[in-house]
């Protein structure tokens, strides 16, 4: 019937058509807007990496766990306490920023080829008394110019900033160096071992400031993990 627009023609006229394409273009705009407020929060942003598959895995070792006490200072208190402790709290840092993360045990059978983005292995030094300072060391047989002396280097200066703990590097020993989990880990995963500090003097550090050395190694690795990805390959 001319001159009375049924419901069909009017979607059809070119006003209907731009307002179709007004309301899918909103659509489109709130969608981006709900992702966006989503990522920020730290579930959402692992969940969404995990689709992409591209946020990277992180491997920590807490020292002597499941295997032995580690060092033991004369009141009883034991490495291995410690370096759990920190490595459950550089965890939960880690996840917090959206990443995939395990803590292992000393001799986890999966050291063997393990593979991720970057390995730390956490332990704390001795009890003696008169030493302060940490150490950072990558196996012998890594290139210091490689991923593992970058990440070495990386980490050091983190803590050294977020702890106030200067490196003590004269008591880096071959043990160190030689360190078994560095040696089975997988060839291309970039792998070091932290001595956190001494029971000794650093105790107060160590024990009761556990969050401020969680920070220092996950705000190393962190610098390592986003200065590698923006790196040219
Ligand atoms: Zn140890």
């Amino acid at each position: 019937m001319p001159g009375i627009a049924t419901r069909r023609d009017r979607d059809r006229s070119p006003l209907g058509v731009l307002a179709t394409i007004v309301r899918v273009l909103l659509y489109v705009v709130l969608g981006g807007l709900v992702v966006l407020v989503l990522s920020e929060l730290p579930p959402f942003a692992g969940w969404l990496a995990g689709i992409g598959g591209e946020m990277p895995q992180v491997g920590l070792v807490a020292g002597h766990w499941q295997n032995d006490s580690g060092a033991v200072c004369p009141d009883g208190l034991q490495e291995v306490d410690v370096n759990l402790a920190v490595a459950r709290r550089v965890a939960a840092l880690f996840r917090e920023e959206g990443y995939r993360v395990e803590v292992l045990p000393e001799y986890a059978p999966k050291l063997v080829g393990y593979r991720a983005a970057a390995f730390v292995s956490i332990h704390s030094d001795s009890c003696v008394g008169g030493f302060s300072g940490f150490k950072v060391a990558h196996h012998a047989d890594a290139d210091p110019l490689g991923p593992a002396g970058r990440l070495a280097a990386t980490l050091s200066q983190a803590y050294a900033e977020e702890t106030g703990l200067s490196p003590h590097p004269d008591t880096i020993t071959d043990d160190m160096r030689h360190y078994h989990a560095l040696r089975k880990i997988a060839p291309d995963t970039p792998g070091v071992i932290i001595e956190c500090g001494f029971l000794s003097d650093d105790r107060e550090l160590l024990t009761q400031e556990q969050d401020r050395v969680a920070r220092g190694i996950a705000n190393g690795v962190i610098a390592f993990l986003q200065a590698e990805e923006t790196a040219p390959h």
